[in-house]
């Protein structure tokens, strides 16, 4: 049973300072559609005035989870905690159940996004269809057309599955030549699906620091997906399974590449609080877990500062919001981008109001999401730059995707690969290029 706490409620002063930040209010100027009106619901629920029902939940789920709230709040609050267990409260009453969502939900939350070989099994289907082009025939036929919204933006995001995943790029230990550190490599599930590539660039670059890498080939999710869409049980399972497989007295630092994971892998020891097994080492866990350019900014690791190019490229920063708002990491992806030489960067306007990306907000709120990529789109346009740097893989998905719908040639890329690229440019003696693992 999930209680909302009243202390972390009762924060809330109601200034709404925090309204200027909500994108959701921004679009609507309704009360209800802002984390104060949020939290009104949810003290609401709390007092036992109102039931969990479904206006509530269909309010809780139309919030993005972005966090800007929680930077702008002056009361500090913590506005993501009570979100997650105000949707699995939700949950709990069955207020949004209908017979097909429960069964997508007991699919792809329960089944497919608990094992990551039937993941990567069904990655390799969607691959084979992507090469045959099968979504191409699908579309002509028609058939989208008569597909619920949330379907077709699956569809028109639907990425191009890597080629190879993380454990045919990245050895399960890698060592440099001279070893200073001892570090875990989270590989994620959809970033291992469709930017595996990014995780091999993490890895070099933590070589390159002098870090020994161990990157177990099959890794569980980190439950963020769950802990978002209300399912706080199977969330804590996989936080107990992540904490097996990386035991944080282990390691140094264990490092995520991705925003939105990040974010959660932070909140272990909130999560598993009254477990009484894993209490103690998800206490651990929290204060091993850096984000890959707060590690690097850590141990003041510098990219090499050779010029490769005459020119240089103008590039711009969007902030993956669960990074910045999330995880409070602002500094650190845009110091060591501004250390390559070959980029004059600039901070994209309004950097860090959402994409509309939010887990998969993009599918259950098409609408929403659209108009908030159209704007992000808009200020990449105007900003000039033949570049967008992002360091979340649902960020870089959706900018991609408005991108190619909007006709717009950007690059969209994550700092890693930029950085990993430089690297391999130098080729610096510490650093060296991967070769791809023989099956
Ligand atoms: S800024 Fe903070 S204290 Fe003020 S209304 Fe928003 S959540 Fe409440
Ligand atoms: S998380 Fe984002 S969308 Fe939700 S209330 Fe806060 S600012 Fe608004």
């Amino acid at each position: 049973m999930n209680v909302l706490d009243p202390a972390l409620l009762n924060r809330c002063i109601h200034c709404g300072i925090c309204l200027a930040t909500c994108p959701t209010y921004d679009l609507t100027q309704h009360e209800r559609h802002s984390p104060r009106g949020r939290l009104n619901l949810m003290k609401s629920v709390l007092h036992g005035e109102i039931k969990p029902t479904r206006a509530f939940a269909e309010e809780m789920y139309d919030c993005l989870g972005c966090l800007a709230c929680e930077t702008s709040c002056p009361a500090g609050i913590e506005y993501g905690q009570l979100l997650e267990t105000s949707r699995s409260l939700s949950e709990e009453h069955g207020s949004l159940d209908s017979p097909l969502r429960c069964l997508l939900r007991r699919i792809f939350l329960r089944e497919v996004f608990t094992r990551p070989r039937l993941l990567r099994f069904l990655g390799r289907l969607v691959r084979v269809a992507q090469l045959l082009r099968l979504s191409d025939l699908l579309t002509a036929s028609g058939i989208p057309l008569l597909l619920p919204a949330s379907f077709r933006a699956a569809l028109q995001l639907s990425p191009p599955i890597s080629p190879l995943f993380s454990d045919r790029l990245i050895r399960p230990l890698e060592k440099p030549a001279r070893t200073t550190r001892r570090v875990a490599l989270l590989t994620g599930c959809v970033q291992d699906l469709i930017y595996a590539e990014i995780n091999r660039d993490t890895a070099d670059l933590l070589l390159a620091a002098g870090c020994e890498v161990v990157t177990p080939p099959v890794q569980p999710c980190c439950g963020s997906l769950h802990a978002h869409q209300g399912d706080l049980t199977t969330s804590r399972e996989l936080a107990r399974r992540l904490i097996r497989l990386f035991p944080p007295a282990d390691f140094d630092a264990i490092i995520s590449n991705a925003g939105g994971c990040g974010s959660h892998l932070r909140q272990f020891s909130h999560l598993l609080a009254l477990d009484p097994e894993f209490s103690d080492s998800a206490i651990l866990w929290d204060s091993k877990i850096r984000d890959i350019h707060e590690f690097l900014f850590e141990i003041s690791w510098s990219p090499p500062s050779s010029l490769t190019s005459m020119k240089k490229i103008r590039g711009t920063i969007h902030e993956s919001c669960h990074l910045y708002h999330g995880q409070k990491i602002r500094t650190a992806p845009q110091e060591l981008l501004r250390q390559l030489p070959d980029y004059e960067w600039s901070v994209l306007p309004e950097s860090t109001w959402c994409c509309g990306s939010a887990g998969i907000y993009n599918l259950t709120h098409p609408a929403t999401a659209e108009a908030l990529l159209r704007r992000k789109i808009n200020h990449l346009r105007t900003s000039g730059a033949s570049i967008v740097a992002t360091a979340n893989p649902g960020c870089l998905l959706q900018l991609q995707t408005g991108a190619r719908k909007q006709g717009l040639q950007v690059e969209c890329v994550h700092p890693v690969t930029l950085l990993a690229r430089a690297c391999r440019s130098a080729s610096s003696s510490s650093f060296s290029a991967h070769e791809t693992i023989a099956s």
